[in-house]
């Protein structure tokens, strides 16, 4: 092994104050550039050279894996840069510390990270432990320059440069005149360190803690971390990036100002916090988004998980003793945290917020815009999302997300999408985005590539179910009306859920089937009669006429049990048979037909679309059953439902034999 001999031109251009600085942040600055940023990176090798010959039509000749001090990355070494390589490639080991003078980036396809390749280096020195700042510890890079946009950290990692002795020790005698530019002396390692050029192994001792950037002494007294903040804990002091911040929202009416932000710590635990008021303006003029704080003080109470995505169970409201002091710079690196639900399973989540890793199946190619009801101008964007549970749902981007998507970024891709919101309509399910939504397009986080091997190898010969608005929704295993009282069915939705039972009517009461209703066009309110008027409330109004409306009550009975469901409207017709007005008219002109058409409606097996919903009567709470639609028993579909119930169910006995 040949030693390095460092020119005083390579020595002038690189050093700084006759030390090796790392250039921290330089792999998310080339990542953001995709490629050179217009400058040269000190960088280490943390992991030495690597044959791996000509891959893709690339001539590398090796991997190696390089940090910046903050960041670690793995990098191609172009073969192109023959005459150096042939020099010096003995030198990219472990250790080595080189400068980046040429960087081009390139990527290997859909959802496979970017890949950097050195086409220029110059080698600077060999032989160090990895450097590092004690405030951070380096991290491996997502290859996602939008993870730590703009992320410049103002972080120092550096050593002293053995290579460089003799010139250092010029370099410093030149500057050893104006004493308050002295080059820093090593706190530790002493003389000793200055010697060990031709060592024959890594020097054991560690860059010196870079005294520039040491925070207040007591700053990490009492930090805990924020998946530990419960309101059993008090006076708690965390310590994190502010990774959301939202603007102030002025409620008029209550007179009130709310600002919310959201925190994320090394461990990438975020906890959502909310001030008020006075306190809302101080804090939302302090903070700034991807700056780290620590926070002290505040009420913490059970998280709102409609309008919370974070994960936390809990979140933190402000109050005017609560201290945010910005401080202890943290690595801008909040994992992405995603609760992924599979889109066959949003229905259990209507109006919750959610996440979701998808594949866009497909997407308008522009935006359109509309006229909402209330006249104003509204532009949106739809796309099909598509996932391992063979699901497709529909989601609407709007306003500038709508505008500005690309099709390119999105058509095909895995996209993450963070705080969507189911929402139910007419038995089907789309999800909604607003402001609390991140998409996050192809995530450096587990299920990715396993979603694109399913995207290519699977899906081909998969049968997507739509579970979008047009869905019949009869399409999943029926259930039975035991099993939907024993789990309490609809219990996790405000709107209810729906399910599908085979049931019979076996009690209906004809007396009670209609009503007598407003005669106004869509008012539905049940008339007072009284000297041959009817007098509806709602309207305020006495008419000479009425009309005939449905509000059935029956008991439903399968093998299991029996429950009394509710139907009106259409629904009601369709079990019927007829409308509201034609057995209305029954009921005066022919009262045995009017009860034998109720008579026939029994002991009929049917497919009955329940919506089952949980609802509070004098404090008791029951549950409530309404049909949304019935249909004739389809027996060929009825048996591939239980078939498929079957398999569902072995599956549950398979996991449950451990
Ligand atoms: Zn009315």
């Amino acid at each position: 092994m040949t030693s390095i001999k460092i020119s005083s031109d390579v020595f002038n251009k690189y050093h700084t104050n006759g030390k090796l600085r790392l250039s921290t942040g330089y792999v998310q600055e080339a990542l953001e550039k995709q490629g050179y940023p217009g400058h040269d990176g000190v960088v280490q090798i943390l992991k030495g050279k690597e044959d791996i010959g000509e891959q893709m039509g690339h001539g590398f000749t090796y991997r190696i894996r390089i940090c910046d001090g903050i960041f670690q990355y793995n990098t191609l070494v172009s073969a192109d840069i023959d005459d150096q390589i042939k020099r010096e490639a003995e030198h990219l080991v472990e250790g080595a510390i080189i400068a980046i003078t040429n960087l081009s980036t390139f990527s290997q396809g859909a959802g496979i990270k970017t890949s950097f390749l050195i086409t220029g280096y110059t080698l600077l020195s060999r032989y160090h432990q990895t450097l590092s700042a004690p405030e951070v510890k380096p991290r491996s890079h997502s290859g996602n320059p939008a993870e730590h946009h703009g992320y410049r950290p103002n972080i120092v990692v550096e050593d002293v440069w053995p290579e460089a002795e003799s010139i250092t020790s010029e370099f410093q005698e030149n500057m050893s005149n104006p004493p308050a530019a002295k080059m820093p002396k090593r706190e530790s390692g002493g003389e000793a360190s200055h010697n060990r050029v031709p060592a024959p192994e890594p020097h054991r001792s560690r860059a010196p803690p870079p005294p520039a950037r040491r925070g207040p002494s007591n700053t990490e007294r009492g930090v805990i971390p924020i998946a530990m903040v419960t309101p059993y804990v008090n006076n708690f002091r965390i310590h994190g990036m502010v990774s959301r911040k939202e603007d102030i929202k002025n409620i008029p009416a209550k007179n009130m100002k709310i600002f919310n932000f959201e925190i994320t710590d090394s461990n990438g635990d975020t906890i959502r916090c909310t001030a008020f008021n006075e306190t809302a303006e101080s804090f939302h003029s302090t903070i700034t988004e991807n700056l780290s704080y620590y926070l002290s003080g505040g009420s913490v109470r059970q998280a709102n998980k409609k309008f919370n995505n974070t994960g936390h169970d809990y979140e933190i409201t402000l109050r005017n003793d609560s201290v945010v002091e910005a401080g202890g710079e943290l690595l801008a690196a909040p994992k992405l945290n995603l609760k992924r639900v599979s889109l066959a399973e949003i229905a259990g989540h209507c109006g919750e917020m959610i996440d979701v890793l998808v594949i866009v199946e497909k997407m308008d190619a522009e935006a359109t815009e509309f006229t909402s009801k209330a006249g104003k101008t509204l532009t949106k964007r739809e796309m099909e999302l598509i996932d391992e549970s063979q699901a497709l749902v529909r989601l609407t981007l709007w306003g500038d997300e709508a505008i500005k998507a690309n099709v390119d970024d999105y058509h095909g891709k895995v996209i993450a999408f963070k705080g969507v919101i189911p929402r139910e309509f007419n038995g089907g399910y789309s999800l909604g985005t607003g402001s609390g939504t991140r998409i996050i397009p192809v995530p450096e986080i587990s299920g990715v590539s396993e979603l694109y091997d399913w995207y290519t190898t699977e899906k081909p010969h998969s049968e997507l179910k739509l579970i979008s608005q047009t869905s019949g929704g009869m399409s999943e295993a029926p259930r039975t009306i035991a099993g939907l009282q024993e789990m309490q069915f609809g219990k996790d939705s405000d709107k209810g859920d729906y399910a599908s039972v085979k049931a019979m009517i076996t009690r209906i009461n004809p007396n009670s089937a209609l009503y007598k209703g407003c005669a106004s066009e869509g008012c539905q309110k049940k008339v007072i009669e009284s000297d041959g008027e009817y007098r509806c409330e709602k309207c305020n109004k006495s008419m000479n006429k009425f009309k005939w409306l449905y509000m059935m009550q029956f008991e439903l009975s399968d093998e299991t049990g029996q429950v009394y469901v509710t139907a009106f409207g259409d629904s009601a017709a369709k079990v019927v048979g007829k409308t509201a007005q034609e057995v209305g008219d029954l009921k005066d002109e022919n009262l045995n037909e009017y009860n034998a058409t109720f008579e026939r409606l029994q002991f009929v097996p049917k497919m009955w679309r329940l919506r089952c919903k949980m609802e509070t009567y004098n404090e008791e709470v029951r549950q409530k059953m309404t049909v949304f639609s019935v249909e004739e028993v389809n027996q060929d579909k009825y048996i591939e439902n239980l078939k498929e119930l079957i398999e569902q169910m072995k599956g549950i006995e398979d996991e449950g034999s451990y």
